[in-house]
């Protein structure tokens, strides 16, 4: 079944498009963070960050950069949230890899409320014995 994502590229469903290429397009997210929340999404569906060509990655993180650059200039951000959702443990609901822009501003309060943990004694050592590349 089509995502919604290939449904709006597609045309089949409408969407306010704030740009277009051979390899992703820019669109509003219609219940933004922010007003001004965008969404940088690949042309092609791939479900997520890790199924993604490294080439269509790193020219969307380059479009996600513009669209940074536009909401400072335009909307007088003073900074943005640049995320992915990665597979839906993540809180990703739409199966087609986006990049979300989300303008922001000093006292805003949107920070998003990750609560934030501990190490038992010695533990971190391990993880990064675990996760080191
Ligand atoms: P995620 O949870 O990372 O998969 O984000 C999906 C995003 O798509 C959410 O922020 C939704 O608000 C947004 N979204 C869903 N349907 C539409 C739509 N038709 N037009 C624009 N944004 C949409």
């Amino acid at each position: 079944m089509a995502t919604v994502f290939e449904m709006i590229i597609n045309g089949e469903i409408p969407s306010t498009r704030l740009y277009e290429d051979e390899s992703c397009v820019v669109i509003l997210d219609i219940n933004p963070i922010a007003k001004g929340h965008a969404l940088v999404i690949s042309r092609e569906c791939y479900p997520t960050f890790t199924d993604v060509p490294m080439e269509t990655l790193s020219h969307m993180m380059e479009v996600a950069r513009m669209v940074d650059k536009k909401q400072r200039e335009v909307l007088g951000a003073e900074g943005t949230n640049v995320m992915i959702n990665n597979s839906p443990a993540s809180g990703q609901e739409v199966p087609h890899l986006h990049i979300h822009v989300v303008p922001r501003y000093t006292g805003d309060g949107k920070t998003p409320a990750f609560p934030k943990g501990k190490y038992d004694d010695g533990e971190i050592s391990k993880y990064g014995d675990l996760l080191k590349l």
